[in-house]
Protein backbone atom coordinates (compact mmCIF):
# COMPACT_ATOMS: atom_id res chain seq x y z
CA UNK A 1 0.00 0.00 0.00
CA UNK A 2 2.84 2.92 1.06
CA UNK A 3 4.10 1.92 -2.44
CA UNK A 4 1.21 4.05 -3.67
CA UNK A 5 1.73 7.06 -1.18
CA UNK A 6 4.18 9.99 -1.44
CA UNK A 7 7.29 8.97 -0.08
CA UNK A 8 7.28 11.75 2.28
CA UNK A 9 4.07 10.43 3.37
CA UNK A 10 5.12 7.21 5.42
CA UNK A 11 7.51 9.01 7.61
CA UNK A 12 5.00 11.49 9.16
CA UNK A 13 3.91 10.94 12.57
CA UNK A 14 0.60 12.84 12.72
CA UNK A 15 -0.62 14.87 15.41
CA UNK A 16 -3.34 12.74 17.44
CA UNK A 17 -6.35 15.25 19.13
CA UNK A 18 -8.04 14.44 22.85
CA UNK A 19 -10.56 11.72 22.15
CA UNK A 20 -14.19 12.99 21.80
CA UNK A 21 -16.45 10.17 22.99
CA UNK A 22 -19.41 9.27 21.01
CA UNK A 23 -20.57 8.14 24.40
CA UNK A 24 -22.85 9.97 26.05
CA UNK A 25 -22.51 11.03 30.03
CA UNK A 26 -18.82 11.82 29.99
CA UNK A 27 -17.97 14.56 32.07
CA UNK A 28 -15.29 16.14 29.16
CA UNK A 29 -11.95 17.68 30.58
CA UNK A 30 -9.45 16.76 28.34
CA UNK A 31 -9.41 19.22 25.06
CA UNK A 32 -9.92 22.54 26.65
CA UNK A 33 -13.41 23.19 25.35
CA UNK A 34 -15.19 26.56 26.51
CA UNK A 35 -17.31 25.54 29.75
CA UNK A 36 -19.53 27.63 28.78
CA UNK A 37 -22.16 27.97 25.88
CA UNK A 38 -21.20 30.74 23.29
CA UNK A 39 -22.70 34.08 22.64
CA UNK A 40 -26.69 33.92 22.36
CA UNK A 41 -26.55 36.24 19.51
CA UNK A 42 -25.08 33.50 17.78
CA UNK A 43 -29.10 32.03 17.41
CA UNK A 44 -30.40 35.20 15.28
CA UNK A 45 -27.31 34.64 12.68
CA UNK A 46 -28.08 31.14 12.35
CA UNK A 47 -32.16 31.97 12.45
CA UNK A 48 -31.57 34.87 9.29
CA UNK A 49 -29.58 32.69 6.98
CA UNK A 50 -30.72 32.76 3.74
CA UNK A 51 -30.62 29.61 1.83
CA UNK A 52 -30.06 30.88 -1.31
CA UNK A 53 -26.68 32.32 0.40
CA UNK A 54 -25.43 29.35 0.19
CA UNK A 55 -25.64 28.54 -3.52
CA UNK A 56 -23.22 30.78 -4.02
CA UNK A 57 -19.66 30.57 -2.92
CA UNK A 58 -17.71 32.84 0.43
CA UNK A 59 -16.46 36.00 0.43
CA UNK A 60 -13.02 33.97 -0.37
CA UNK A 61 -11.24 37.05 1.83
CA UNK A 62 -13.90 37.09 4.60
CA UNK A 63 -13.76 40.60 4.45
CA UNK A 64 -16.91 41.38 7.07
CA UNK A 65 -15.11 39.08 9.42
CA UNK A 66 -11.64 40.71 8.98
CA UNK A 67 -13.10 44.03 9.95
CA UNK A 68 -15.07 42.94 12.91
CA UNK A 69 -12.13 41.12 14.39
CA UNK A 70 -9.70 44.27 13.16
CA UNK A 71 -12.39 46.76 14.69
CA UNK A 72 -11.89 44.74 17.92
CA UNK A 73 -8.25 45.10 18.00
CA UNK A 74 -7.45 48.32 16.85
CA UNK A 75 -6.07 47.08 13.77
CA UNK A 76 -7.05 47.31 10.32
CA UNK A 77 -8.65 44.92 8.42
CA UNK A 78 -5.41 44.12 6.19
CA UNK A 79 -3.64 43.10 9.61
CA UNK A 80 -6.22 40.19 9.58
CA UNK A 81 -5.76 36.58 7.95
CA UNK A 82 -8.50 33.82 8.89
CA UNK A 83 -8.85 30.32 8.67
CA UNK A 84 -10.63 27.20 9.44
CA UNK A 85 -9.33 27.08 12.83
CA UNK A 86 -6.38 28.42 13.70
CA UNK A 87 -4.39 24.86 13.17
CA UNK A 88 -4.85 25.82 9.82
CA UNK A 89 -3.92 29.17 10.38
CA UNK A 90 -0.56 27.87 11.81
CA UNK A 91 0.03 25.61 8.84
CA UNK A 92 -0.08 27.98 6.81
CA UNK A 93 2.23 30.35 8.73
CA UNK A 94 4.97 27.44 8.92
CA UNK A 95 4.74 27.28 5.38
CA UNK A 96 4.89 31.62 4.68
CA UNK A 97 7.61 31.39 7.31
CA UNK A 98 9.91 28.75 8.15
CA UNK A 99 9.83 26.85 5.37
CA UNK A 100 13.83 27.32 3.84
CA UNK A 101 14.96 29.28 6.53
CA UNK A 102 17.47 28.30 9.45
CA UNK A 103 16.08 25.95 12.03
CA UNK A 104 12.69 26.64 13.92
CA UNK A 105 13.37 27.33 17.84
CA UNK A 106 10.35 24.99 19.22
CA UNK A 107 10.34 24.47 23.28
CA UNK A 108 10.32 20.74 24.22
CA UNK A 109 6.90 21.08 26.49
CA UNK A 110 4.94 22.79 24.23
CA UNK A 111 1.68 22.33 21.82
CA UNK A 112 2.44 18.62 20.06
CA UNK A 113 1.54 19.79 16.91
CA UNK A 114 4.22 22.36 15.66
CA UNK A 115 6.77 19.78 15.21
CA UNK A 116 3.54 17.65 12.81
CA UNK A 117 3.80 20.67 11.06
CA UNK A 118 7.64 21.02 10.57
CA UNK A 119 8.06 17.48 9.62
CA UNK A 120 5.12 17.86 6.78
CA UNK A 121 6.71 20.43 5.52
CA UNK A 122 9.79 19.54 5.80
CA UNK A 123 11.13 22.22 8.53
CA UNK A 124 14.19 21.64 11.02
CA UNK A 125 13.71 21.93 14.22
CA UNK A 126 15.74 22.87 17.27
CA UNK A 127 14.11 21.99 20.10
CA UNK A 128 14.85 24.23 23.19
CA UNK A 129 14.14 22.74 26.84
CA UNK A 130 11.78 24.50 29.04
CA UNK A 131 13.11 25.06 32.78
CA UNK A 132 12.80 22.55 35.50
CA UNK A 133 9.95 24.69 36.75
CA UNK A 134 8.84 24.55 32.93
CA UNK A 135 9.28 28.45 32.71
CA UNK A 136 10.16 29.39 29.16
CA UNK A 137 13.82 29.57 28.32
CA UNK A 138 14.19 33.42 27.60
CA UNK A 139 18.24 33.86 27.26
CA UNK A 140 17.97 31.05 24.50
CA UNK A 141 15.18 32.14 22.46
CA UNK A 142 17.17 35.43 22.85
CA UNK A 143 19.93 34.16 21.05
CA UNK A 144 18.34 31.66 18.66
CA UNK A 145 19.26 32.60 15.34
CA UNK A 146 16.02 30.90 13.36
CA UNK A 147 12.37 31.65 13.33
CA UNK A 148 10.73 31.05 17.15
CA UNK A 149 7.05 29.41 17.59
CA UNK A 150 5.61 30.09 21.66
CA UNK A 151 2.74 29.17 22.08
CA UNK A 152 1.36 31.79 25.02
CA UNK A 153 0.39 30.90 27.37
CA UNK A 154 1.90 28.03 26.92
CA UNK A 155 0.17 24.63 26.65
CA UNK A 156 -0.15 22.00 28.22
CA UNK A 157 1.45 24.33 31.50
CA UNK A 158 -0.91 27.49 31.16
CA UNK A 159 2.33 29.55 31.86
CA UNK A 160 2.14 32.81 30.08
CA UNK A 161 5.32 35.38 29.17
CA UNK A 162 4.76 39.10 28.96
CA UNK A 163 3.90 41.17 25.68
CA UNK A 164 7.23 43.61 27.10
CA UNK A 165 9.51 40.04 26.88
CA UNK A 166 8.35 38.96 23.89
CA UNK A 167 9.10 42.44 22.21
CA UNK A 168 12.69 42.46 23.35
CA UNK A 169 12.91 38.82 21.86
CA UNK A 170 11.52 39.80 18.79
CA UNK A 171 13.64 43.24 19.08
CA UNK A 172 16.52 41.11 19.94
CA UNK A 173 16.92 39.90 16.21
CA UNK A 174 14.34 41.53 13.78
CA UNK A 175 15.02 39.22 10.69
CA UNK A 176 13.57 36.18 12.16
CA UNK A 177 9.93 35.51 12.38
CA UNK A 178 8.59 35.10 16.14
CA UNK A 179 5.09 33.31 15.56
CA UNK A 180 2.98 33.65 19.09
CA UNK A 181 -0.25 31.76 19.06
CA UNK A 182 -2.72 32.79 21.60
CA UNK A 183 -5.02 30.22 21.55
CA UNK A 184 -5.68 30.88 25.05
CA UNK A 185 -6.21 34.10 24.68
CA UNK A 186 -8.68 36.26 27.23
CA UNK A 187 -7.59 33.70 30.16
CA UNK A 188 -5.84 36.24 31.93
CA UNK A 189 -2.49 36.23 29.76
CA UNK A 190 -2.09 39.75 28.46
CA UNK A 191 -1.85 39.60 24.33
CA UNK A 192 0.99 40.89 21.99
CA UNK A 193 -1.80 41.98 19.41
CA UNK A 194 -1.27 45.51 20.31
CA UNK A 195 2.53 44.68 19.12
CA UNK A 196 2.22 43.80 15.59
CA UNK A 197 2.34 47.07 13.88
CA UNK A 198 5.47 48.26 15.78
CA UNK A 199 7.40 44.88 15.40
CA UNK A 200 6.85 43.23 11.37
CA UNK A 201 8.23 40.13 12.95
CA UNK A 202 5.58 39.00 15.11
CA UNK A 203 2.63 37.00 14.03
CA UNK A 204 0.01 36.16 16.80
CA UNK A 205 -2.61 33.86 16.35
CA UNK A 206 -6.11 33.14 17.76
CA UNK A 207 -8.75 30.54 17.41
CA UNK A 208 -12.76 30.75 18.63
CA UNK A 209 -12.25 27.75 19.57
CA UNK A 210 -11.28 28.20 23.31
CA UNK A 211 -11.68 32.16 24.35
CA UNK A 212 -15.05 32.13 22.32
CA UNK A 213 -16.56 28.56 22.99
CA UNK A 214 -16.55 27.65 19.12
CA UNK A 215 -14.78 24.93 18.85
CA UNK A 216 -16.91 22.91 16.72
CA UNK A 217 -17.46 26.35 14.35
CA UNK A 218 -13.38 26.05 13.21
CA UNK A 219 -11.87 29.55 12.70
CA UNK A 220 -8.89 30.89 13.96
CA UNK A 221 -7.46 34.17 13.05
CA UNK A 222 -3.47 35.62 12.42
CA UNK A 223 -2.83 39.33 13.60
CA UNK A 224 0.03 40.49 11.94
CA UNK A 225 1.70 43.75 9.59
CA UNK A 226 -0.39 43.90 6.50
CA UNK A 227 3.33 42.68 4.67
CA UNK A 228 3.11 39.66 6.77
CA UNK A 229 -0.75 38.74 6.26
CA UNK A 230 0.60 39.11 2.31
CA UNK A 231 2.43 35.99 2.58
CA UNK A 232 -0.15 33.96 4.20
CA UNK A 233 -3.21 34.97 1.81
CA UNK A 234 -0.39 34.20 -0.83
CA UNK A 235 -0.16 30.36 0.84
CA UNK A 236 -4.15 30.13 1.20
CA UNK A 237 -4.79 30.97 -2.23
CA UNK A 238 -2.58 28.29 -3.22
CA UNK A 239 -4.28 25.86 -1.04
CA UNK A 240 -7.67 26.24 -0.45
CA UNK A 241 -9.65 30.00 -1.56
CA UNK A 242 -12.37 28.81 0.38
CA UNK A 243 -11.83 27.99 4.09
CA UNK A 244 -14.39 29.33 5.70
CA UNK A 245 -18.07 28.74 4.76
CA UNK A 246 -20.70 31.34 4.46
CA UNK A 247 -22.01 30.16 8.20
CA UNK A 248 -18.99 30.09 9.92
CA UNK A 249 -18.00 33.83 8.58
CA UNK A 250 -21.35 35.04 9.86
CA UNK A 251 -21.44 33.27 13.31
CA UNK A 252 -17.88 34.01 14.14
CA UNK A 253 -18.64 38.14 13.27
CA UNK A 254 -21.41 37.89 15.84
CA UNK A 255 -19.31 35.87 18.40
CA UNK A 256 -16.34 38.43 18.08
CA UNK A 257 -18.65 41.04 17.96
CA UNK A 258 -20.23 40.42 21.35
CA UNK A 259 -17.24 41.83 23.51
CA UNK A 260 -19.28 41.65 26.67
CA UNK A 261 -19.86 37.97 26.34
CA UNK A 262 -16.18 37.31 26.01
CA UNK A 263 -15.23 39.15 29.46
CA UNK A 264 -17.80 37.75 31.53
CA UNK A 265 -17.48 34.46 30.46
CA UNK A 266 -13.62 34.69 31.13
CA UNK A 267 -13.91 35.92 34.07
CA UNK A 268 -16.20 33.23 35.28
CA UNK A 269 -13.93 30.70 33.80
CA UNK A 270 -11.43 32.21 36.27
CA UNK A 271 -12.95 31.94 38.95
CA UNK A 272 -13.96 28.29 38.33
CA UNK A 273 -9.83 27.83 37.59
CA UNK A 274 -9.02 29.34 41.33
CA UNK A 275 -11.54 27.40 42.76
CA UNK A 276 -10.32 24.36 41.19
CA UNK A 277 -6.95 24.85 41.94
CA UNK A 278 -7.29 25.35 45.31
CA UNK A 279 -9.48 21.99 45.38
CA UNK A 280 -6.52 20.14 43.41
CA UNK A 281 -3.75 21.24 45.99
CA UNK A 282 -6.15 20.54 48.82
CA UNK A 283 -6.23 16.95 47.10
CA UNK A 284 -2.31 17.10 47.23
CA UNK A 285 -1.57 18.03 44.01
CA UNK A 286 1.20 20.32 42.62
CA UNK A 287 -0.66 22.57 40.95
CA UNK A 288 1.14 25.39 37.91
CA UNK A 289 -0.53 28.48 38.19
CA UNK A 290 -2.42 29.14 34.82
CA UNK A 291 -2.96 31.43 32.47
CA UNK A 292 -5.46 29.62 30.30
CA UNK A 293 -8.88 27.59 30.18
CA UNK A 294 -7.05 24.46 32.21
CA UNK A 295 -4.43 23.25 34.71
CA UNK A 296 -1.73 21.44 34.69
CA UNK A 297 -0.88 19.64 37.56
CA UNK A 298 0.74 16.61 39.44
CA UNK A 299 0.00 14.62 42.50
CA UNK A 300 2.39 14.28 45.41
CA UNK A 301 2.64 10.60 45.85
CA UNK A 302 0.28 9.17 42.72
CA UNK A 303 1.11 8.60 39.37
CA UNK A 304 -0.60 10.00 36.15
CA UNK A 305 -1.29 6.86 34.58
CA UNK A 306 -3.43 5.56 37.34
CA UNK A 307 -5.36 8.72 37.95
CA UNK A 308 -5.49 8.95 34.45
CA UNK A 309 -7.45 5.73 34.10
CA UNK A 310 -9.10 5.96 37.70
CA UNK A 311 -10.80 9.10 36.17
CA UNK A 312 -12.38 7.15 33.13
CA UNK A 313 -13.36 4.45 35.05
CA UNK A 314 -15.33 7.04 36.67
CA UNK A 315 -16.40 8.70 33.42
CA UNK A 316 -14.17 11.91 33.88
CA UNK A 317 -11.75 12.46 31.23
CA UNK A 318 -8.84 14.53 31.51
CA UNK A 319 -5.39 14.73 29.33
CA UNK A 320 -1.83 13.22 29.58
CA UNK A 321 0.81 12.22 27.50
CA UNK A 322 3.41 9.26 28.58
CA UNK A 323 6.54 11.31 27.45
CA UNK A 324 9.68 11.87 30.19
CA UNK A 325 9.14 15.09 32.22
CA UNK A 326 5.25 15.47 31.89
CA UNK A 327 4.14 11.61 32.29
CA UNK A 328 2.85 12.06 35.80
CA UNK A 329 0.91 15.24 35.21
CA UNK A 330 -2.75 15.36 34.14
CA UNK A 331 -4.02 18.53 32.36
CA UNK A 332 -7.83 19.54 33.56
CA UNK A 333 -9.69 21.66 31.25
CA UNK A 334 -11.66 24.19 33.76
CA UNK A 335 -15.33 23.31 33.81
CA UNK A 336 -18.36 24.75 35.23
CA UNK A 337 -18.55 24.76 39.04
CA UNK A 338 -20.62 20.98 38.71
CA UNK A 339 -18.25 19.01 36.70
CA UNK A 340 -15.26 20.44 38.76
CA UNK A 341 -17.29 19.21 42.11
CA UNK A 342 -17.74 15.93 40.44
CA UNK A 343 -14.24 15.93 39.47
CA UNK A 344 -12.59 16.93 42.74
CA UNK A 345 -15.27 14.04 44.63
CA UNK A 346 -13.79 11.25 41.77
CA UNK A 347 -10.66 12.14 42.93
CA UNK A 348 -11.20 12.26 46.76
CA UNK A 349 -12.79 8.81 46.15
CA UNK A 350 -9.68 7.60 43.89
CA UNK A 351 -6.83 8.98 46.60
CA UNK A 352 -9.00 7.57 49.73
CA UNK A 353 -9.13 3.78 47.94
CA UNK A 354 -5.65 3.79 48.16
CA UNK A 355 -4.79 5.21 51.24
C1 LIG B 1 -6.43 24.28 20.67
C2 LIG B 1 -5.12 24.83 20.20
C3 LIG B 1 -4.92 25.20 18.87
C4 LIG B 1 -5.91 24.87 17.78
O1 LIG B 1 -7.05 25.54 17.80
P1 LIG B 1 -8.13 25.36 16.65
O2 LIG B 1 -8.47 26.74 16.27
O3 LIG B 1 -9.26 24.63 17.28
O4 LIG B 1 -7.53 24.61 15.50
C5 LIG B 1 -3.74 25.80 18.52
N1 LIG B 1 -2.76 25.99 19.43
C6 LIG B 1 -2.89 25.60 20.70
C7 LIG B 1 -1.77 25.83 21.66
C8 LIG B 1 -4.07 25.01 21.13
O5 LIG B 1 -4.19 24.59 22.38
Amino acid sequence: MNDLWSPHIATLAPYIPGEQPQVAGLIKLNTNEHALAPSSGIADVLQSIDLDSLRRYPDPSATALRETIGAVEGLSADCVFVGNGSDEVLGHAFMAFFRGKPPLGILDITYGFYPVWAALYGIDTHIMPVAEDFSVPIGDLMQHRGPIILANPNAPTGIGIKPSVIASIAAANPSRVLLIDEAYFGFGCESCAPLVNSHPNIVVTRTLSKSHALAGLRVGYALAHPAMIEALNRVKDSFNSYPLDVIAQRIAAAAIADTQWLSQASSEIMTQRDALQAGLTECGFDVIPSQANFIFAKHRSLGGRFLFDALREQRILVRRWDRTRIADYLRITVGTAEQNAMLLKALRATIGNTG
